[in-house]
């Protein structure tokens, strides 16, 4: 169960110690960072199994995937390790001639108190990557993790006060209403996972205090297959991207554009895969997780009416069960192709010519994530330069996320600003730019009177 009831002056209070804790400066110290990065890494190595349980209460979340996409979150963590020392260098920045007597560096600094808001889909993942961030660039923290998987976020809750002080690391836990009260305070950055209406609202209340966003958006994230693939390979990493979490990924294909030539080898194909994957029954599978709530639920069986049913399509309300589906002979008209899917349905759009599938995806808000299974250079070539999107993997899906090195963020509807590895470091800090002269020349040329100066300049 969620504490919803967090008043004013806890969430104040809470803020307001943080804030004494960082005008200490301890949280600059970059030894204490490595430390406190270790102690994070401690936190997830001691606590593996009660964290894959909290996900398997909250999502029937498998415990492969629990370790692939969750506790793996500890690379980052390693990753940060390894580079904080060359990340926190100041770096020189080039003076052009007339600034001859000068020198100018760029140096990271700390934002202060950071918020960094939850959602319900990888509820450890979506919380501790970013918390990676603020502790790299020397942050104090409030988290809020999404009250839908409150298994997760009652343990988060527990383990950070056990491994942090609060006035360094604290957890807000509770639903809409704590949140909105969180969000009337002020802090020095916001960074928030969740659907693109709640980031407006994120935003909204940001404005008032001037403080900068973060916002990890979703959307609908088109898959488009062309003919020159291996198939067989193919099919199993669309399969997988699609419903690993049954579905419940904000970079899941959300739709598949396939050329006409191989639409039907392709759906004959796909039946065949998810039988691999989750045989007959995937209900009584351990391997195939559920949806987080009743009313996420209720919003997918709807989507269900679209088009036609050809693999799946089975439910069961009372275990929030819904069948690997694909859906085919959809319409752009439909609700399924309207919003962002987000749950184990897989609609089959096919294209004559690649220009069609172009057009359809210009046509929406642009996508987190873009997939094109090509070796066509050519093709690659134009999805890349006629598309928008946060990011494009080209011939698989989801990995992306795992590359440290890869800054990960959506653009238009489907983010502002990125993360991981450097990235999340950036994002928690702030640059803040030193020139500095010396006192060995002072020209006279930009002091009064001006007269006869004009051609020095
Ligand atoms: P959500 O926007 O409903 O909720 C996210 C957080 O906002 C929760 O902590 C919730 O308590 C809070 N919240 C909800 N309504 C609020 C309101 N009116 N005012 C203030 N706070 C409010 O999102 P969700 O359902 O948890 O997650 C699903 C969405 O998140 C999908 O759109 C998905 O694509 C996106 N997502 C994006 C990423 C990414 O990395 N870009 C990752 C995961 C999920």
């Amino acid at each position: 169960m969620i504490n919803t009831d967090l008043s004013n002056s806890n969430i104040a209070e809470t803020i307001h110690k943080q804030r004494d804790f960082f005008q200490t400066d301890k949280t600059k110290d970059i030894a204490f960072r490595i430390e406190q990065l270790k102690t994070l890494k401690q936190l997830i190595v001691d606590n593996k199994l009660a964290i894959i349980q909290a996900l398997h209460a909250d999502l029937h979340k498998p415990e492969f995937e629990a370790y692939a996409t969750e506790i793996s979150t500890v690379k980052e963590i390693d990753y940060a390790i390894k580079h904080l020392k060359n990340w926190v260098k100041p770096k020189k920045a080039a003076v052009s001639f007339d600034f001859f007597s000068y020198s100018a560096k760029i140096y990271p600094e700390p934002r202060g108190v950071a918020l960094i808001i939850g959602a319900w889909n990888y509820p450890f993942n979506l919380i501790i990557s970013p918390l990676v961030g603020a502790i790299a660039a020397g942050n104090c923290a409030i988290i809020k993790p999404s009250e839908l998987a409150s298994h997760t976020s009652n343990l988060l809750a527990k383990l950070i006060s056990k491994y942090f002080v609060p006035e360094y690391i604290a957890v807000l836990e509770g639903g809409v209403e704590t949140n909105k009260k969180i969000l009337a305070e002020k802090f020095d950055h916001i960074f928030f996972t969740g659907s693109t209406a709640v980031g407006k609202v994120v935003m909204a209340a940001a404005a008032e205090h001037l403080t900068p966003v973060t916002l990890e958006l979703g959307g609908k994230s088109p898959c488009i297959v062309d003919t020159d693939i291996n198939l067989e390979h193919t099919l199993r990493r669309i399969t997988w991207g699609k419903f690993i979490n049954a579905g419940q990924t904000c970079i899941a294909p959300d739709y598949i554009l396939v050329n006409q030539k191989i639409k039907q080898d392709f759906i004959d194909g796909l039946k065949k895969c998810l039988n691999e994957f989750y045989g007959d029954h995937p209900e009584k599978n351990p391997d195939y997780a559920r949806i987080i709530s009743q009313k996420h639920f209720e919003r997918l069986a709807n989507l269900l009416k679209s088009g036609e049913i050809i693999i799946g399509g089975e439910t069961n309300p009372s275990e929030r069960y819904i069948a690997p589906t694909v859906i085919d002979n959809v319409s752009v008209e439909d609700s399924v192709m309207q919003e962002e899917i987000f749950g184990p349905i897989l609609p089959v759009i096919a294209y004559t010519n690649i220009t069609e599938a172009i057009a359809l995806i210009n046509s929406k808000p642009k996508p987190l994530a873009l997939y094109l299974f090509s070796q066509n250079k050519q093709l690659q070539k134009r999805v890349l330069q006629e598309t928008s999107s946060g990011g494009v993997c080209f011939n698989d899906t989801i990995m992306q996320f795992g590359v440290s090195s890869l800054p990960f963020g959506g653009v238009g509807d489907s983010g502002i600003g990125t993360y991981h590895g450097k990235a999340s470091f950036d994002t928690f800090s702030h640059y803040k730019s030193v020139l500095q002269n010396s006192f060995w020349l002072d020209l006279n040329w930009r002091y009064a009177p001006y007269k006869g100066k004009l051609s020095l300049l």
